[in-house]
């Protein structure tokens, strides 16, 4: 296949021209924490600083706090007002890992009801992979069938290769962002093994493992094995960091604000880490930490297969990276009895 490349130093010019068709988002940082956002129009810095984002890509998609619509009530009843429609989204930057983690969400966001708000934002989306060649040592991608400098699940998918991208079309979208795009220099055979030493280089540097066979079953056997399920837990402060920012965990709560006569219906993220967690409609039906965190556990690897057959970590060790009591999920994986 044809590649095409870009300098580095160039790379602003490219995200100008995507700009005029797409809202571009890019590895930000806000406060402490880096996320996907909007990119300022200028600002290429990133290139120097990005690993990966502490909020992952669903925030794009699923957004933290959303407004589903306001509504007015007068003696004819209620009115709603649906929010604007958005701009096609252009994410810069997404990683093999959290581009697959969007594969494994729109199983969830398509199978019992279409989402209205997920899948408009999902379907008109571009992803702009950037292969990842420093892995954390918290990453585990290869374990579940993920390559941290490859990936499917992207349009475009840019390699670094010194002071260059290597650029690949991987999907028709990208196909036709490529199209669109002022004419870029052909990559030559030399600039394609490059990057392709950077991405095996980048795989071996994934070291973290975990074993997936018969790990279904092994949770199944040990479900009921409160002492150990006790024992995994009891670091654990439920802050729910893991499951917020898990580039997989979808839970939400949907609740209305209304002052006199208007108001909106909002839905935000929830957690099943929190003793809350369904408390409004109904009791949380695990109410000790230890039911909790082996909900999280065996929803990932256990639940979610068996509804999708497809398990639902990527491997990204955000739940690792990002634990205040590093708490460690390949650890627990690990040393289920059975
Ligand atoms: S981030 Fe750590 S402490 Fe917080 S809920 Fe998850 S496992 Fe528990
Ligand atoms: S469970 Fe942990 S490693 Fe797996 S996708 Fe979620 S945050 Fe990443």
């Amino acid at each position: 296949m044809n590649h095409k490349k870009i300098n580095k130093k160039d790379l602003g010019n490219l995200l100008h021209q995507w700009s005029k068709d797409y809202t571009v988002s890019v590895p930000s940082s806000e406060g402490d924490t880096a996320q996907m956002g909007l990119w300022d129009g200028r600002d290429i810095g990133f290139l120097d600083w990005y690993r990966n984002t502490a909020k992952p890509p669903k925030a794009n998609f699923l957004p933290p706090v959303e407004e589903m619509f306001r509504f007015q009530k007068d003696k004819g009843g209620y009115h709603l007002d649906l929010p604007p429609e958005e701009g096609q989204q252009l994410i810069f930057g997404i990683r093999p890992c959290d581009a697959r983690s969007l594969a494994i969400l729109d199983d969830i966001f398509t199978d019992a009801y279409q989402d209205p708000y997920y899948l408009p934002k999902r379907n008109s989306a571009v992803l702009v992979g950037l292969g990842c060649l420093k892995p954390y040592d918290s990453c585990f991608c290869t374990s579940l069938g993920i390559s941290p400098g490859e990936s499917d699940d992207v349009d475009l998918l840019l390699t670094d290769i010194g002071d260059q991208f290597l650029i690949e079309e991987i999907s028709d979208k990208g196909k036709q962002l490529m199209e669109l795009t002022a004419e870029l220099e052909d990559a030559t055979e030399d600039d394609t093994a490059r990057a392709r030493e950077a991405k095996g280089k980048a795989h071996d540097k994934v070291t973290r493992k975990i074993d997936t066979q018969h790990l279904r079953h092994k949770l199944l056997s040990s479900f009921e094995d409160e002492t150990y399920w006790e024992k995994v837990a009891a670091k654990c402060i439920a802050c729910g960091i893991c499951t917020f920012l898990c580039p997989t965990c979808h839970c939400f709560d949907i609740s209305d604000e209304m002052v006199k006569k208007e108001g909106a219906r909002f839905r935000c993220w929830d957690s099943c880490a929190f003793p809350l967690y369904t408390k409004m409609p109904m009791e949380n039906p695990r109410e000790e930490k230890w039911q909790r965190v082996r909900q999280k556990v065996c929803h990932k690897f256990e639940f979610y297969p068996m509804a999708f057959d497809v398990i639902a970590c990527t491997g990204c060790g955000r739940c690792i990276r990002l634990c205040p009591v590093n708490w460690d999920i390949c650890q627990t994986l690990a040393q289920l009895p059975g």
